[in-house]
């Protein structure tokens, strides 16, 4: 398969131009874009004529499109992006001094997480790697210069383990000098819990891994994710643990979203203390974006801040994650609703650090 340029990596850039300098001359170059060109320049600045000219012949440059753009109060910014026969959406989030982009690793999605939107839409068709780095580069490129893009979560449409190649290349190609350059512990790549792929990526990459866990018993997790049916919790946690012990320091975030009656109470609190216990891992909470349909409701702030001081006082990282975003419909598990009155797709798992 011949990619786009955003799509490869250093050393398959070198082979292709025959010479390690000039593909840093090239990512250079694409590093001092604001945006993506339509097409590759005719000469590139570092690269011969001749080298350059067969190169431009063989790879695109994968500009995304942006159909819609909306911008929140708090400066959280959404994206519908054209991926070509597929609308997929990418979310910027400014914080203090750097900005997270959430990306889609699939337009649609297999899974059928109950309080997720995106499984209405059901499996359109994976996307390339090339397609989830220009999410990133679109989205920089808009970021304010007092909040750059540090930050990548694989959290927006599709469950990134069951598009794991072209993940696992994409955050290769985002980690790699002399740019993108992001910090492998600023690249977190999210999973429903699909327990082959979690596996393999914790021995493939050194990026975080953030588990969506959602419940503390087999019975209620089954119940909001069907898929624990095959892989339960004891066995996402193993796998956690295992990794742990080789990698001690990889971050790693269990994601909780917290549903109303359903997984709030104080006894989930202690067992999902219970369950942690000796995992260097750190908990977000996220109290449940509704979205009609599902029956789950979001908790009131009291139970949720009851909940996080329970399980912090039992000495257990843990934060709350409060909805970015929610007018705009780019928080968790709304991101498409605003967009076309149907359901929206992201995630169980947003964790904006
Ligand atoms: S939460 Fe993730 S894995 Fe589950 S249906 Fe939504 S996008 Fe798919």
């Amino acid at each position: 398969m011949s990619r786009d340029l955003p799509g490869l990596t250093l050393d398959e850039l070198a082979t292709e131009l025959d010479s390690r300098q000039r593909a840093v001359e090239v990512l250079k170059w694409l590093g001092s874009l604001k945006e993506l060109p339509a097409e590759l320049p005719l000469l590139m600045p570092g690269v011969s004529h001749r080298v350059w000219s067969t190169f431009r012949q063989q790879h695109g440059v994968s500009r995304l499109r942006v159909s819609e753009r909306s911008v929140s109060e708090d400066g959280t910014t959404k994206y519908a992006v054209d991926v070509g026969g597929a609308t997929v959406e990418t979310v910027r989030i400014p914080a203090k001094g750097r900005s997270t982009i959430c990306i889609s690793s699939q337009a649609g999605c297999t899974r059928r997480c109950v309080f997720c939107a995106t499984k209405e839409l059901g499996f359109i068709r994976q996307l390339k790697a090339e397609e989830m780095v220009a999410q990133y580069l679109l989205a920089r490129a808009e970021a304010p210069a007092s909040a750059p893009a540090r930050n990548v979560v694989f959290m927006g449409m599709g469950e990134p383990m069951d598009n794991l190649d072209e993940v696992l290349r994409a955050v290769e190609v985002l980690t790699q000098g002399p740019f993108p350059q992001l910090r492998q512990q600023s690249v977190t790549v999210s999973t429903s819990g699909v327990l082959p792929g979690m596996v393999r990526f914790l021995e493939e990459s050194k990026a975080s891994l953030a588990l969506s866990l959602n419940a503390t018993t087999d019975e209620v997790r089954a119940r909001v994710m069907p898929q624990n049916k095959t892989w339960p919790i004891g066995a996402l946690l193993e796998a956690l643990r295992e990794a742990a012990a080789v990698d001690p320091d990889r971050d790693t975030f269990v994601e909780y979203v917290l549903f109303k009656d359903v997984n709030d109470t104080d006894d989930d609190a202690d067992r999902l203390v219970a369950l942690l216990a000796g995992l260097p891992a750190r908990v977000n909470l996220i109290p449940y974006n509704p979205f009609p349909g599902t029956g789950l409701e979001t908790p009131g702030p009291e139970r949720v801040k009851a909940f996080h001081a329970r399980v912090a006082r039992q000495g257990q990282l843990c934060l709350i994650r409060w909805p970015r975003g929610r007018e705009i419909a780019a928080a968790c598990g709304q991101l498409v609703l605003a967009q076309d009155g149907g359901p929206g797709f992201l995630p169980a798992a947003v964790a904006l650090s």
